[in-house]
């Protein structure tokens, strides 16, 4: 059968899936029929194994809406009255974190790092020693905005040591990058379902440490993005979900994880994806864009270019151009410097890679023509 792909997506999110994704969500389901919960149960169990997580001390739970709403439960249900939250800041997804607190009224303080450098743990670890009120610490993973893949073991590190808690935002990393939760002394880690799981958008899901989310209960400022309430209902009911839940994202989900597996795991999806990112990087440098990151900070998942120093790049015009012939390519979301990403995930092979790079090619030539 031909791929019913008109294009593909170089995008971190939503993301190019599977056939077998897509198909199954042709089947309309209904949300309290055991069969459907016992999708929402299964996919809870697999994620806990993919955190390395036992389901004793921890508990998977799904959430409706895109990413950001996984974290606004946790950072908005979690923290009691008495505790602060330290955001470690190096892009506008741990930015997003300081917003979601002023609007819930979370007390927060924030370390910020440079938008190419990982969070010092060293730093880190000055702070905290010298503000004793922070309760918890939170940070992204992979930082999508650039593709700086940040360092959680340091951190975690300095986190334990001082027997406080450590959120991390995993959105983008979690599914592609092995992270041991209990090992690195994760409490709270949220990530999505059109990552690199690599199913649609339309839910995010918490790993979260069983006895903390209990103590939680009656902190959340919010109904809809209650973490404990949405755990209680999961648990009592089997899978039911608190209000109506995303059905056919669910069992495309089911789907993407049967897949995921299909591949050999966490491995072999990470080995690809950074196949595809290392030979990216590699022929875009050829043409002259230079990766923002360093190498050594280089996640697998997205990488952010730079524009060849004296060439007149139009986004629009490229991205245009790129769409029409098969690839859909991402804006920068840096404020400094002039740039676009290349996201490396979802069903992206070697072969989309040497097209897209022949695209670019074609694409200076056009340009180049012009001037
Ligand atoms: C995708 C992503 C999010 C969530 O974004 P949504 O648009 O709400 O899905 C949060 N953090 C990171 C690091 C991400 O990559």
């Amino acid at each position: 059968m031909k791929d019913p792909n008109i294009y593909k997506l170089l995008t971190p999110g939503p993301l190019t899936t599977s056939l077998e994704v897509r198909e199954a969500m042709l089947i309309d389901r209904c949300t309290w029929d055991d069969d459907y919960k016992e999708m929402t149960q299964e996919i809870r169990r697999s994620l806990l194994k993919l955190a390395h997580a036992g389901s004793k001390k921890y508990t998977a739970v799904l959430m409706q809406g895109s990413g950001t709403f996984g974290v606004e439960s946790v950072l908005s249900s979690i923290p009691s009255k008495d505790d602060t939250v330290l955001v470690l800041v190096n892009g506008a997804y741990s930015e997003r974190m300081i917003t979601i607190m002023e609007r819930e009224g979370v007390a927060h303080e924030r370390l910020d790092f440079a938008w190419d450098e990982v969070p010092d743990a060293g730093k880190l670890g000055e702070y905290l020693d010298a503000h004793p009120e922070v309760t918890f610490v939170s940070m992204v993973h992979s930082e999508t905005t650039s593709g700086i893949l940040n360092d959680i073991e340091s951190v975690g590190r300095e986190v334990k040591k001082r027997s406080l808690k450590l959120v991390v935002d995993a959105m983008s990393s979690f599914g592609a990058v092995d992270i041991d939760v209990p090992e690195i002394g994760i409490d709270f880690l949220i990530s999505s379902a059109n990552k690199c799981i690599q199913g649609v958008p339309g839910f995010s899901f918490i790993i979260a440490r069983r006895a903390l989310l209990e103590a939680s209960k009656g902190n959340a400022r919010t109904l809809s993005l209650d973490l404990y309430d949405q755990y209680e209902t999961m648990e009592r009911d089997g899978g039911k979900w608190r209000f109506t839940s995303p059905t056919h994202v669910v069992a495309a989900f089911c789907a993407a994880l049967h897949g995921l597996k299909e591949e050999g795991g966490v491995k072999a999806r990470f080995s690809r994806y950074e196949e595809n990112e290392e030979a990216l990087r590699k022929g875009m440098k050829d043409l002259g864009f230079k990766p923002f990151i360093k190498r050594k900070h280089q996640g697998p998942i997205i990488t952010t270019f730079l524009y060849p120093e004296g060439v007149k790049i139009d986004f629009k015009d490229m991205h245009s151009y790129l769409k029409r012939h098969g690839y859909v390519i991402y804006p920068g979301k840096l404020t400094k410097a002039d740039s676009f990403r290349l996201g490396n995930i979802g069903e992206i092979y070697e072969e989309d890679v040497k097209n897209i790079l022949w695209l670019f090619k074609k694409y200076l030539g056009k340009i180049n023509e012009k001037a």
